[in-house]
């Protein structure tokens, strides 16, 4: 679908290291206060007065992404957005990336002109710096890892260990969606071996594709919490679904939850496309990876200052952790909720 053109292959060999970063990097401004020293010395130098936050990922091919229907410049875009989501779900503010690649051969210059061209649009939008990195090569496929670095006030940073019990249980967006798009590419990959000249129509799965090959991290969420007055009590990206999110905040709070399946928020093309693919809607959300939306909890009180939010969705409560974790169905069965999540780790799942 998205293949390399024949005439765009210059070598990586013919700029050499010094050249090829100079080359790809000769773009970036620096535009944050912090940042004193950017691209071009040993290190970069940043001035930070209060607390500093900083968070790595590390993304590699045939693990985390396929370039078959990853577009470079997507793929970019995309490393920025997991490091800078890290950040927000802090409730920071990023400020600085450092981009290191290593890169196979067979890439040509042009290819990584595409991905250097999503992480700049990336910074554009998430307002960082790009100060450093390194570059190297690889005898295999690309890895890309980014270290994004934010700042906080100390008092407001918020911590996947702050959940108490009867706190509010709320989620940003919608869920699942990242997943399917997913499935949807691998199906396309499918069809497209076996018969290269089929021409798919992808506007019913618009939504999902672009979640997944263009997400987008809640930049917003801090900043409207701040203007409603919230500090959530805990917080996390949703990065591996929404189950291995829960289980990660009940069990660095020791406590635990009850979520309703009812009020797990869904795209319409989420529900379509589960009963086009014979699959069940709460699963894909619970356990579906890739959403980059926000999981937090507030107290009570909050209640009446996010209520009817449409960035925000209550879907559930905190409880003792001896009452466990639990999904609460539709049929009003009470389901233990399990970590599934999206492992690399794992053997059956990436
Ligand atoms: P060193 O040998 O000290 O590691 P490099 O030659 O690797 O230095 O890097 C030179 C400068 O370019 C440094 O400022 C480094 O942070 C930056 N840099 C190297 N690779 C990348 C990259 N892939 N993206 C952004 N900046 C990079
Ligand atoms: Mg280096």
């Amino acid at each position: 679908m998205f293949e390399q053109k024949d005439n765009q292959k210059t070598p990586i060999s013919s700029y050499g290291e010094f050249g090829l970063i100079d080359h790809l990097t000769k773009g970036f401004q620096i535009k944050q206060t912090t940042t004193v020293k950017g691209i071009g010395d040993d290190a970069a130098v940043l001035s930070f007065k209060g607390e500093v936050v900083v968070t790595t990922d590390l993304l590699v091919e045939g693990v985390h992404f396929d370039l078959r229907y990853m577009p470079l410049k997507h793929l970019g875009y995309k490393a920025v957005v997991v490091n800078v989501s890290d950040v927000y779900a802090m409730n920071a503010t990023p400020s600085q990336i450092t981009v290191s690649i290593a890169v196979s051969n067979r890439f040509p210059v042009e290819a990584l002109e595409e991905l250097y061209e999503g992480i700049s649009t990336a910074a554009k939008v998430y307002d960082v710096d790009v100060v450093g990195g390194d570059t190297t090569s690889s005898t295999s496929g690309l890895l890309i890892s980014i270290t994004a670095i934010g700042t906080a006030a100390a008092d407001t940073i918020t911590y996947r260990d702050g959940a108490c019990e009867n706190d509010l249980l709320v989620v940003t967006g919608d869920l699942g969606a990242a997943y399917l798009g997913l499935q949807v590419l691998e199906r396309e990959k499918q069809v497209f071996a076996v018969n290269p000249n089929s021409q798919p129509d992808l506007e019913p799965y618009s939504y999902l594709i672009e979640r997944q090959l263009k997400p987008e991290a809640r930049k917003d969420i801090p900043a409207l919490l701040k203007e409603l007055d919230v500090l959530p009590t805990s917080m996390i990206d949703i990065s591996d679904g929404l189950s291995s999110e829960l289980l990660h905040i009940c069990k660095q709070s020791k406590v635990g939850c009850t979520v309703y399946e009812e009020k797990i928020p869904l795209d319409p093309q989420v529900i379509t496309t589960c009963e086009e693919f014979n699959m069940d809607s709460t699963t894909i959300a619970l356990n579906g990876g890739e959403d980059y939306e926000l999981l937090f909890t507030v107290k009570t009180e909050d209640y009446p200052k996010i209520k009817g939010n449409p960035n925000m969705t209550i879907i559930g409560h905190i409880v003792k952790e001896t009452e466990g974790i639990h999904l609460v169905t539709r049929a009003n069965t009470k389901i233990p909720i399990i970590a599934k999540g999206w492992n690399s780790l794992t053997e059956d799942e990436d």
